[in-house]
């Protein structure tokens, strides 16, 4: 079977995305690849159908390796569905099971096999392997999710440094290695760690342009998500990251205690509580999941509407990978950030007391840099985003920034003052003093601290009265972000200049701040009117196909909790609005509808077509 038909008899699409075509004809053949793809790109059919294809021609099995334990079920759940032979090794196996799949699998009777690392590089799982290879039924590895491999990736797994094995014992087995964390550091370790040298490199664009990214500065973080849920997102499934657990079970609370479905997930939970939480999460429409990063590698479901984060990350690969869970079903979605002065400090103080070696070290703070200067960018977020990842771009239209130009003041003059104060309270003092007591300082305030140290005999003290303590730390807060100044994390968080300091100083660098925060008002209309702009599929649906995709959803309910899946791995809510608009009245009539294969038009296409005669 042609690779095209494969795409459009076992998983009902039409055509190919991208670079999907020239990668699966790649690997098809027997090359080795690394490709990246952004999160929602289409990267599970780069190897599904090389996998499929090579199988049909007795080339044997594919190993897709990934580190989902959790998701493997729904993964394979989803081939099965659509007839494909897929089965998964893994600890939530019982005995039996297990045994039969490793019976089938050295039968060679699987297309796909999905198993962890640690599972794949231990000597009984080898010596299957060994026993497939000798007889010319090893296909194809994949790695899913390559950057564990990196430490420059943000979800680090030593255990995949162990999958060299593969290709020093199997020379000849194909591999294709997939990832969504792109960077040129990241991309470097996994072709060496992998020894991928001589794989064929497939970069996609990594624009999401359904996307809209907004960063806010942080006043009352809460009450600012709740807002912007209440405002936006009301009964829409979401993602909340937050840094701490413990800000993960508060947040959760205070939204429960706002009427707003949310579940808790992070590593200290116990296993079970988070697995169903996941689950609870995957199989439902509603529900806002508040998590660490723990959460969300994987995750499938295309109908989260947006991501928010209460925290700042570490890099702009995290920030990408995480947000790029919001929308993957194509239609409008949010990625939200809420950042503030003590992110900046909170995240340099844990690379500065991390054990690392300082090289080490410096790499980290580049990537926190890079993630500054996006929050504090005042041009549009999406061009900066995509220059990460090397791609040129024009303003987006689909940013808060390009919504609505940031209103921008020259702060040059009070960054001077702010600096040439930290540098006289450390010359009077012999040591350096914090954030709060520098402005107090310049805002002229006699407290308790200033009176004892004699700090009102300062040149700069009351200078800066004219800034309000906000606008004070929105100046620090840049200048952090730009290295003019630097906060001693072991000395109190007091603050010290930097070598950049001096050009600041001089007025050589140019401080341009936004100014704080947009009116309320004047933001929402003009983020919903262009909502408007961009409706949700569903409402472009006439009322008589409303009634169709409703009683289409309810039966797919149904289907899911029969098969123990999540509904949209039985059918997309777009195949079920395409279903709705045709009202079909007989199997002919589904044909060629995106997301039905031939194996769910035979599975399910009579009992479509009872529910459209019900209607
Ligand atoms: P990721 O790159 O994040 O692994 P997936 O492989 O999960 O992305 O694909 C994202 C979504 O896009 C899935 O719902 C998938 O079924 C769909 N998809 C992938 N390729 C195509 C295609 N050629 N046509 C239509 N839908 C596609
Ligand atoms: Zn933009």
């Amino acid at each position: 079977m042609s690779i095209e038909s494969i795409l459009q008899e076992v998983f009902g699409y039409q055509a190919f995305r991208g670079p999907q075509q020239a990668i699966i004809e790649h690997v098809t053949a027997g090359g080795d690849a690394l490709v990246l793809m952004p999160t929602g790109g289409g990267k599970s059919l780069c190897y599904q159908i090389p996998a499929i294809t090579r199988q049909q021609t007795g080339r044997g099995i594919t190993v897709v390796i990934s580190p989902l334990i959790a998701l493997m079920h729904d993964q394979v759940g989803a081939l099965h569905e659509a007839g494909v032979k897929a089965e998964f090794l893994n600890s939530t196996l019982s005995m039996q099971e297990a045994t039969q799949v490793e019976r089938r699998l050295l039968q060679g009777d699987i297309t796909l096999l999905y198993a962890a690392p640690e599972r794949v590089t231990t000597p009984r799982f080898l010596a299957q392997l060994d026993s497939l290879q000798e007889r010319g039924l090893l296909s194809l590895f994949a790695i899913d999710e390559a950057h564990c491999v990196s430490q420059w990736g943000h979800d680090f797994r030593p255990e995949y440094r162990a999958l060299t094995v593969l290709h020093e014992r199997y020379a000849s087995v194909p591999r294709i290695a997939l990832t969504a964390t792109a960077d040129a550091l990241t991309r470097a370790d996994i072709i060496e760690r992998l020894q991928l040298q001589d794989a064929r490199l497939f970069i996609s664009s990594f624009d999401r342009p359904n996307i809209r990214y907004t960063i806010v500065e942080k006043r009352d973080a809460s009450q600012q998500l709740l807002r912007f849920i209440r405002d936006e997102h009301m009964g829409d499934a979401g993602v909340v990251y937050c840094q701490s657990r413990k800000k993960v079970e508060d947040t959760a609370d205070l939204l429960c205690d706002h009427g707003i479905a949310a579940l808790p997930y992070h590593a200290g939970l116990d296993a079970k509580v988070r697995q169903a939480n996941q689950d609870r999460f995957l199989r439902t429409e509603d529900i806002v999941i508040v998590a660490t990063i723990a959460f969300g590698m994987g995750i499938d479901k295309p109908d989260v509407r947006f991501v928010a984060h209460l925290d700042m990350p570490k890099n702009i690969e995290g920030y990408y990978q995480e947000t790029g869970r919001a929308g993957r079903d194509g239609e409008p979605a949010d990625a939200w950030m809420c950042y503030g002065l003590q992110d900046v400090v909170n995240q340099r103080r844990m690379i500065d007391e991390s054990p690392a070696e300082e090289a080490f070290k410096q790499g980290l703070r580049g990537k926190l840099d890079a993630l500054l200067g996006l929050a504090e960018a005042t041009d549009c977020r999406r061009v900066r985003l995509l220059r990460y990842f090397d791609e040129a771009s024009a303003p987006c239209g689909n940013c808060d920034n390009c919504l609505q130009a940031p209103d921008v003041w020259d702060a040059t003059d009070a960054a001077r003052k702010l600096l040439s104060t930290v540098y006289r309270v450390q010359q009077m003092s012999g040591f350096g003093f914090g954030a709060g007591h520098i402005v107090d300082i310049l805002r002229g305030k006699t407290t308790e601290k200033v009176t004892q140290r004699g700090h009102e005999a300062l040149s700069t003290f009351g200078i800066g009265a004219d800034l309000s303590e906000t606008e004070w730390r929105g100046v620090l807060r840049q200048l952090l972000a730009i290295g003019a100044v630097a906060v001693d994390a072991q000395a109190f968080n007091t603050l010290a200049l930097t070598e950049v300091s001096r050009s600041v100083l001089k007025g050589e660098v140019p401080i341009r701040l936004r100014i704080a925060q947009p009116k309320p008002s004047a933001r929402k209309t003009q983020r919903s009117t262009s909502r408007t702009s961009a409706p949700k599929a569903v409402a472009t649906l006439d009322a008589e196909q409303q009634l169709r995709f409703a009683a289409l959803k309810a039966w797919r309910a149904n289907v899911a909790k029969e098969h123990n899946l999540p509904a949209y791995v039985i059918f997309h809510d777009a195949t079920l609005m395409a279903i709705a608009q045709t009202a079909p009245q007989s199997l002919s009539d589904l044909q060629g509808i995106s997301g039905l294969g031939v194996r769910k038009l035979e599975a399910y296409g009579e009992a479509v077509l009872t529910v459209m005669g019900e209607g």
